[in-house]
C-alpha cells in the first residue's frame, strides 16, 4: 500500500465556508464577538437526516459559520488556509466554490468579493503550489435573475490559470427552486467558456438528474451520487463524459446514505463513470479529501491501481490548463511505479 498522502490529485468539490478549519472558525467568532453554537467548534462531524429539517440544520449552521466571514482579510485566510490544507494533501490543483453574494456586504459589493477571492488564491497558488481555481455559484434558493448577474460576472474573469473563473456551479436543497429557471444563467456562463458545474442527484434522484442534464448541461455533476438508481441515465451520463463530484462523507453526514460502505463509489466507477472524490465541507463534516481516497481504499476495497485511477480521473476532470494536467498525471504515475511500502 502507496501513501494517499502523496498520491497528486486534482479537488474539485469544495465550498469557500466549508472549507474552513474549525480552529480559524473559533478565531474569527472571537474577533467579530460572535456566538456559535457549540456543535460547531466540537470534535464531531455533523449529523443529519436527509429530510429537509435535516437540511434545515446543516444550513443553520453553515449560515452561523459563514456570518463570521467578515472582510477582506477573512476572505483571503480561507483561501490561504484552504490551498495550505489542500498542499498538504497533495492536491495539485483546487476547484474551490464561491458565491460571493454572501460576502459583498462586508467589501462593497459582488464584484470586490469575487476579485478578493481571485487574488488570493492566485496568491495562494504560488505560496502553497496548488492551482487554484474559482467556481462561482449561485444559490438555488435566490432569484435566478441573480444566477444570471453572478454568471456575468463570472464570465469576465473566465479562464483556466491560478486565479481565474473556471466554472459556474448551483447550489444549496437540491429539492428547492426551479432547475429549468436556471438555464438562461449557465447559458451565459457557457458562452464565456465556463464549465457548467451545478450540484445535482444528491438529495434528489435520477429524475432530478435528468433535469439538471436536460436544462444545464453539466461538465460535471455535485455528488451525482444518485445517478445510478437509473442504470439507463447513467449510461447516458457515462457516455456524455459528465463527471461526477463524489464526497462521501458528505454524503454521511447529511443522511443520504447510512454509511460510507453505501456510497455506490464502486458502483459508480464499475460503470464507467468519471469520479473526483471531493471534500464539500470539511469544516462540518470533520473530513478532507485525502479522508475520502482513504475511504476508497478501506471501506471501498480500492487497490493502488484503482486510487490512482481516481486521482487520474479527479484531474482529468479539473479545467486545469494543459501542462498543470500534463504533470499532475505524471506524478500518479510515478505514485504508483514508487515501491509499494
Ligand atoms: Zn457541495
Amino acid at each position: 500500500m502507496r501513501d494517499l498522502a502523496l498520491l497528486p490529485k486534482a479537488h474539485l468539490h469544495l465550498h469557500f465556508t466549508g472549507s474552513m478549519r474549525v480552529s480559524t472558525l473559533g478565531e474569527l467568532a472571537e474577533r467579530h464577538g460572535i456566538r456559535l453554537p457549540a456543535v460547531l467548534l466540537d470534535a464531531d462531524p455533523l449529523h443529519v437526516p436527509a429530510d429537509e429539517r435535516g437540511w434545515f440544520r446543516f444550513q443553520r449552521l453553515y449560515d452561523a459559520a459563514r456570518a463570521c466571514v467578515r472582510g477582506e482579510s477573512d476572505m483571503r485566510r480561507i483561501i490561504a488556509e484552504a490551498a495550505a490544507d489542500d498542499a498538504a494533501e497533495r492536491s495539485g490543483r483546487l476547484e474551490i466554490q464561491v458565491d460571493p453574494t454572501s460576502y459583498a456586504p462586508f467589501v462593497g459589493g459582488i464584484t470586490p468579493a469575487l476579485e478578493i477571492v481571485l487574488d488570493e488564491a492566485r496568491a495562494s497558488s504560488q505560496r502553497a503550489g496548488v492551482d487554484i481555481g474559482v467556481v462561482v455559484a449561485a444559490s438555488r434558493m435566490r432569484h435566478p435573475l441573480e444566477a444570471r448577474t453572478l454568471a456575468r460576472l463570472a464570465a469576465r474573469h473566465a479562464g483556466d490559470g491560478p486565479g481565474q473563473v473556471v466554472g459556474f456551479g448551483l447550489s444549496n436543497d437540491e429539492r428547492r427552486g426551479d432547475t429549468a429557471e436556471f438555464a438562461p444563467a449557465f447559458a451565459i456562463a457557457r458562452r464565456a467558456g465556463l464549465a457548467s458545474v451545478p450540484h445535482g442527484g444528491e438529495l434528489l434522484g435520477p429524475a432530478h438528474v435528468q433535469d439538471v442534464v436536460t436544462h444545464l448541461h453539466p461538465d460535471r455533476l455535485g455528488h451525482g451520487v444518485r445517478t445510478g438508481e437509473d442504470p439507463r441515465l447513467l449510461d447516458e451520463v457515462v457516455a456524455s463524459g459528465v463527471a461526477l463530484e463524489v464526497c462521501p462523507a458528505s454524503n454521511v453526514s447529511l443522511g443520504v446514505y447510512p454509511d460510507a460502505a453505501s456510497v455506490p463509489l464502486r458502483a459508480l466507477v464499475d460503470a464507467g463513470a468519471q469520479v473526483a472524490l471531493g471534500a464539500d465541507d470539511p469544516l462540518l463534516f470533520r473530513s478532507r479529501l485525502l479522508a475520502q481516497y482513504e475511504v476508497a481504499r478501506d471501506v471501498h476495497g480500492f487497490d493502488d491501481e484503482a486510487l490512482a485511477d481516481l486521482a487520474r480521473s479527479s484531474i482529468r476532470a479539473s479545467r486545469a490548463g494543459e501542462a498543470v494536467r500534463a504533470r499532475l498525471l505524471a506524478g500518479v504515475d510515478d505514485w504508483l511505479a514508487s515501491p509499494d511500502a
